[in-house]
Order: structure tokens, then sequence, then C-alpha cells
């Protein structure tokens, strides 16, 4: 039974997409092997049991779920301490919590990886502005830009770190939805040696959105201070409703914890409200989820590549993060490809996406997202601003099939709709 009626010449593209990236997805299940028996030992060490998922109310005091949880995270990230919570509102909630966590008046932040995504730049702030920011509480930032190449630029980072006092390095692991590429640990660790040869003082914090179990380690591992990210990205495995985490060293995250609640009660507070359950199971799911991310991923770069399309990162490319990023050349293309993809959802397939104006964009936004959490993008998911060069920012895909399959309606639209012809 065929329930998806595609093109002869298109399946025919599937096929050998599939016999290409046969190397590359061998390498992502040895990646999800390590990585889901790192987190199943890391439950059975833990001795997780049905009464963690009880939860709490009120303050939330003596919350085991949550502790043993927090503890699991750490454990996972290779960390001495984590924070885990459905109470961080959004990514860039909880990499704000770290920042004003750590962070002093007077202090400098030195970005290693060029602009920021444009939501956390509203935390760094603007000079003279009363809107609550860092800058606002006296705290300033200046940034290192990335080479024409998009890599960063460790000589310039080096000259800039020895005549600066920085209390804090900070890293982009993701491209975000940029064109630079993403970085990974090994990329990162040259960023924290570096940092750790000039200024060993300086805290080394790494947003790590994104890039959680696509490697066999995380930026702990290689040298950084602290990390954190998103639960409605890979480590909530789809299952997580929102929330966020915190890991690295205990000293740091005791003060994120400061903020996070308030000053003298930290962690010891914080109801859980029964998400503990969702919390444990996402954390579970993520290297799996992450393989089928980055597998459609990896397979959309063969597919459109194959097509006649320029993608980044190429699909035989290492990679740091699950974005995929596609340059369609023209913006009816683009339109196609996230109609396309809005139809193979499992949720809101009936919906047609249009170009609509952004808060923070120049020019008209087109998404497609049909997600069982709203905003999710470990669910598979698109987003294209209608500008040269029409690229479409990809990601997600809770299983790989089902991925592919709203991959291959995105080509089909394309075909349909007279924007592309196969050969
Ligand atoms: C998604 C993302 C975040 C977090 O964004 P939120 O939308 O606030 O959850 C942080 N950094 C990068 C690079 C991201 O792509």
């Amino acid at each position: 039974m065929n329930f998806f009626e595609f093109d002869e010449k298109l399946k025919k593209y599937d096929r050998l997409s599939l016999e290409r990236t046969k190397s590359v997805f061998e390498d992502i299940e040895q990646i999800e092997e390590y990585n889901q028996t790192k987190v199943l030992n890391a439950f059975i060490e833990e001795r997780v049991s049905e009464t963690d998922f009880a939860g709490s109310t009120g303050y939330g005091y003596g919350d085991i779920g949550r502790d043993k949880l927090d503890r699991i995270c750490a454990k996972v990230f290779g960390a001495e301490d984590a924070l885990i919570r459905h109470t961080f509102a959004s990514g860039t909630h909880t990499l704000s919590v770290a920042l004003f966590g750590i962070l002093r008046p007077g202090d400098k932040v030195l970005v290693l990886t060029g602009t920021p995504y444009d939501t956390i730049q509203g935390v760094f702030g603007n000079a003279g502005e009363s809107d609550g920011s860092l800058n606002d509480f006296g705290v300033s930032y200046e940034q290192v830009d990335l080479l024409p190449d998009g890599t960063p630029d460790l000589n310039a980072i080096r000259s800039r770190l020895s005549w600066g006092e920085y209390k804090m390095a900070y890293i982009q692991r993701s491209r975000g939805y940029s064109l630079r590429k993403s970085l990974t640990v090994e990329e990162i660790k040259a960023l924290c040696d570096a940092v750790k040869e000039v200024s060993p003082a300086t805290v080394i914090m790494v947003d790590n959105c994104y890039g959680e179990f696509t490697q066999k380690t995380e930026p702990v591992a290689v040298g950084a201070d602290i990390i954190a990210g998103s639960l409605i990205k890979n480590p909530g495995g789809g299952i997580a409703p929102c929330g966020g985490y915190i890991a690295g060293k205990k000293k740091y995250i005791e003060k994120c914890a400061y903020r996070m609640t308030c000053a003298g009660v930290g962690r010891e507070v914080g109801a859980t409200l029964g998400h503990n359950r969702e919390l444990y199971m996402g954390l579970f799911a993520a290297p799996r989820v992450t393989a089928s991310a980055l597998k459609t991923a990896v397979y959309s770069a063969a597919l459109f590549e194959l097509l006649g399309f320029e993608t980044t990162p190429k699909y035989t490319e290492k990679r740091g993060d699950i974005i995929q990023c596609i340059k369609l050349k023209n913006s009816e293309r683009l339109i196609a490809f996230c109609r396309g993809m809005q139809s193979g959802a499992p949720v809101d397939s009936f919906v047609v996406p249009e170009p609509a104006d952004m808060p923070g964009y120049d020019d008209k936004v087109i998404m497609a997202a049909g997600a069982f959490t709203l905003g999710s993008s470990i669910e598979l998911s698109a987003d294209a601003p209608l500008r040269d060069p029409y690229a479409v920012w990809m990601q997600g895909g809770l299983d790989f099939y089902s991925a592919k399959t709203g991959v291959l309606l995105a080509v089909s639209q394309m075909i349909k709709s007279g924007n592309l012809e196969l050969r």
C-alpha cells in the first residue's frame, strides 16, 4: 500500500539519496548507540523509580525526582552539576538565567563566534537603554567577528583576550538561522584551549542549543565551564512540553540557581507539578530523536544536492548541530517547499503557510511547523526569510521515516507548482 503518491523520478532520487547516505547513517547510529547507553547508564546509576515521577506542588521542597534528574542531566553532559527545569520559558530565558547568574556589574563578556542569534541580543542589550538587559546592569559586551569563511578567528580571539580582562568568553555552537557553520565539539575545544591559554580565569559559556547528542561528547568535556540549552530542541526528545537546562561547574550552577529562583534559596524550591515524568522520558528519548533529526538533515542535504541545489552543511560534512540549510534560489520555490513540508506534518497538515512580517526581520518570513509542541524545533520544521539566497533552514524529525515523507512532499510541491523539473 502506498500512502503517498510520489513521482517515479522522485522515488529514484529518494533511493539514490538513501544509498549515498548509508555510511553517514552508520556513523550517526554509532553516536546514537553511545549516547543512548550513556543516558541509560545514568538512569541506572541514579536508581530512577516510579516515585521520582510523582512531582511536587507549592514550594516543591524535597522533590527527589527533580533533584535526581539534575544529577542525571549533569552525568549525561559530563558536568559536575546541572539544573533541568520545565520552568525555563525558552532557550533564551535559560541562557539569560545563566548569564545573569554568573556576571556582575563591571564585568565584560567577549563573544567568540560573531554576532549571536537574534533573541539573545536583547539579553546582552544596547547601550543606554533601561531595558533590564545585561548592559543595563553594567555588563559590557564585545565580540570577535568570524572569518570570511564563517569560522572563529582564533588569532583575533587570542590577541583580544591578552589585552582585556574578560569575565566570560561566550560561544554559540549552532549556526542558528545564519549561513555560518555550526561548531563541532573539536572546534569548541580549540576555542576553549585558546581562552584557557591566554586568560585562564575567564569563564567559558557555550550556547549548546541544537548541538546536544549530535556527537559523543558535549562541550563541558573539552573545557566549557557552563552550557545551556532548550528542552523543545534535542534534549527534550520531543516529549518535554517546555523548559531548559544549564550544566557545568558546581560553583557556577549554584549562582545560576540563585538567579533561577532567588538568592539564598536557589534550587531548594521549584514545584515540578507532575512534569518530571515528561522530562525524564524526554531526556531518555533524546539520543534516538536527535539521531532521527540528524538523519533527516543528512538525507535532505543528499537529496537536494542531487537535485542541483547548494546545501550547507553538505551531506558528507561533519555536524555539530541538527540544522540543515538549503538554498532554493527563488521565493516561489521557498514557498512551495514550506507548503509541501507542512502538508506532511502529523499536526496541522491541512494548514497552508503564508509569508508574513515578523518582528525583528526586514523581510517576510515563511515557516512550516506542524508540531505536537508549539514552536518545537526537534520536530520537523522549516523557516525561511524571503530574501536572497532564498535559503530554507530546516531541522528536526521525531522519527526519520515521517520526516523523510515531509521532505519528499516538499519536493513534490515544488514540482507540482511548476518550480522544479526532475530529470
Ligand atoms: C533556538 C536557539 C536558542 C534558543 O532560542 P529560544 O527560541 O529562546 O528557545 C538559542 N541559541 C540558538 C543558536 C538557537 O538556535
